[in-house]
């Protein structure tokens, strides 16, 4: 007891009770101390530079602080201790207590007089003010100066029509980089597997390829391809056409009017006056050619320009619109019906984007010596070449395709697309390719293959390409954003990458169709693993009824090597991820 001086001379009843009332005090001051930290973590949190920092809505504990800080910090110096907690009290009620769900004149007087606004108010006060169309729905992110506490409180809206899961992901995005730029009404998130084929050589140099698919086998399939052409040397490529077009519609009194203005677009100096308004623009944007078509009184107008890093709908668009009135001062009788007359032709199958190029227009080509197509492709150069005939140029004539002579090159363009934040809907003409295969060397015993994609529509600055994780696959290209020294260089090695990787794709699932281990290697990748066994017992039951047809395309010698093959194959193909892709 001599080691505590304060309680000489007490009697030690009293000394008890004093070191207990002492503790007691501290626990209470000690609580106090570390709410009040708290607070001050939150508040200083990484999002605070959007606003409040709001948890997540299961949270409700860490939501409710949050407010709670808020009305501290706003009111702290004009408040008594006990006026914050009752307003603090008025404040903190769980969304999920609609019966403490203030009337709605009073939210909106918390709404209006609040410097704060919404953020006085629970998620159900604001849903309540968005029902009344006091806030609009779109506007969440705005009002609540919270990204994600607009998203989850949209996703409380629309959980009222429709059963939004959990599963959709929405925690720990970056918003900032979405709203007023990729996406409105936003309410989530969708994580798709990216795979890397690679390493693929190109033009002396080594990528890895990064791929959004959910179909299994595609990855598998490239990667076989890069591996061939690697050891055969690389793939060289080269872009030989690059513009972005628009093309609006125009109308006029009459088709000799319509004429007149073909005519005035035909000649150079008028063209000058249309490019000096174009290229001012932009820094990037420059007016290449004016390429025109009639249609009765209609007139549609192709501005073909480069963009440099850009994609370039938006720059191409602004430079139109410009153009546009320059030629309506010498055409006052032209009505724009559209800034867009589908002449340019974006997202939609057109025979223009084939045959005169849209975006960049690139080849590939590569040299495969026979022992590769032997051991890493399974197949003969023979085989290959005769199915490239029938299928990729015969079969697809007969089908009567337009840019659909290849076997799967639009699978390769939407997984890269995905991946780097191009816009997926493009897939629609960048995917236009026409693969060909010759027999090469002094005795034909390699394998020569092309792909000439004269439409591929790609940027490295603007649209998806500014989120973290499609800027981060264009990092692993060494391709993100812009081109300092030489605008346009990055955008175009894009367009080379994906020509590239859709060689190595259509060698990998040309030379699984010519040896026929397609559908078993496909049955292994693609289904579950229950699926598998009854699937390849049946196909193998197929094939081996198949072998007594005729077959046009690969000579008996070949076709039986590989049916002999293919149990082998089968076996094997977990361990090699290479055989396959369904077309
Ligand atoms: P798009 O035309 O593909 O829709 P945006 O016009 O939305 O793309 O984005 C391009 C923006 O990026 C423009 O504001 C442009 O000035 C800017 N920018 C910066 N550097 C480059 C570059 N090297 N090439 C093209 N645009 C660039």
């Amino acid at each position: 007891m001599g080691s505590f001086p304060f309680i000489d001379g007490f009697p030690i009843v009293t000394s008890l009770t004093l070191v207990v009332g002492l503790v007691i005090i501290y626990l209470l001051l000690d609580g106090r101390r570390n709410q009040s930290s708290n607070r001050n973590q939150l508040g200083a949190s990484p999002d605070s530079s959007h606003c409040e920092c709001y948890k997540d809505n299961n949270d409700v504990s860490s939501s409710l602080e949050l407010r709670k800080s808020s009305v501290d910090s706003q009111d702290a110096s004009s408040k008594s201790s006990h006026n914050i907690s009752d307003e603090s009290e008025a404040v903190l009620r769980t969304s999920d207590d609609s019966s403490s769900l203030r009337p709605l004149p009073e939210c909106l007087k918390i709404y209006k007089s609040s410097r704060d606004g919404c953020l006085a108010l629970s998620d159900d006060e604001i849903i309540s003010l968005v029902d009344a169309n006091h806030i609009q729905a779109r506007n969440l992110e705005k009002e609540l100066k919270n990204f994600e506490r607009g998203v989850v409180v949209r996703r409380k809206l629309i959980q009222r029509h429709t059963h939004v899961s959990e599963e959709l992901s929405y925690k720990s995005y970056d918003y900032s980089k979405v709203f007023g730029a990729c996406c409105e009404n936003v309410i989530g998130f969708v994580g798709v597997p990216i795979g890397v084929a690679g390493p693929l050589l190109m033009d002396g140099q080594e990528y890895q390829v990064p791929m959004a698919t959910t179909e299994g086998c595609l990855v598998a399939s490239t990667n076989r391809g890069c591996r061939a052409t690697y050891l055969g040397g690389g793939i060289r490529t080269r872009v030989v056409f690059d513009a972005m077009t628009r093309g609006p519609v125009v109308r006029f009194p009459s088709a000799i009017r319509a004429t007149e203005a073909l005519k005035w677009l035909e000649n150079s100096m008028n063209f000058m006056k249309l490019k000096r308004e174009f290229d001012a623009s932009s820094r990037f944007a420059r007016l290449l050619s004016v390429q025109s078509r009639v249609a009765g009184r209609f007139l549609f107008i192709r501005f073909s320009a480069k963009t440099g890093d850009a994609m370039g709908m938006n720059m191409v668009s602004k430079g139109t619109e410009l153009a546009l009135k320059i030629l309506h001062a010498d055409f006052q009788d032209m009505e724009i019906l559209s800034l867009s007359g589908n002449y340019c032709t974006d997202k939609k199958p057109a025979a223009l984007n084939w045959l005169d190029g849209r975006g960049k227009s690139v080849i590939s080509e590569s040299i495969i010596p026979s022992s590769v197509v032997q051991k890493v492709l399974k197949t003969s150069v023979t085989a290959i070449v005769e199915l490239n005939i029938a299928k990729n140029l015969v079969g697809s004539a007969m089908a009567g395709s337009i840019g659909g002579f290849n076997a799967h090159a639009s699978n390769v363009v939407s997984a890269i697309f995905i991946a780097t934040g191009q816009d997926p809907a493009q897939n629609v003409c960048s995917s236009n390719c026409i693969t060909l295969m010759e027999p090469w060397g002094d005795n034909g015993q390699d394998l020569y293959i092309s792909c000439t994609m004269p439409s591929v529509e790609v940027g490295t600055v603007g649209g998806g390409t500014i989120l973290s994780s499609q800027a981060a696959c264009l990092k692993m290209l060494g391709l993100s954003g812009p081109n300092l020294s030489q605008p346009g260089h990055n955008a175009r090695t894009l367009a080379s990458v994906v020509c590239a990787t859709v060689l190595a794709g259509e060698l990998s699932l040309m030379a699984a169709l010519a040896g026929g281990h397609l559908v078993t290697s496909h049955l292994k990748y693609n289904r579950s693993d229950s699926n598998i066994a009854a699937s390849v017992a049946s196909h193998q039951q197929r094939s081996s009824l198949q072998t007594s047809l005729p077959n046009l395309c690969v000579p008996s010698k070949v076709q039986h090597k590989h049916v002999d093959d293919e149990q082998k194959i089968t076996m094997n193909v977990i361990d090699l991820p290479t055989e396959c892709k369904q077309s």
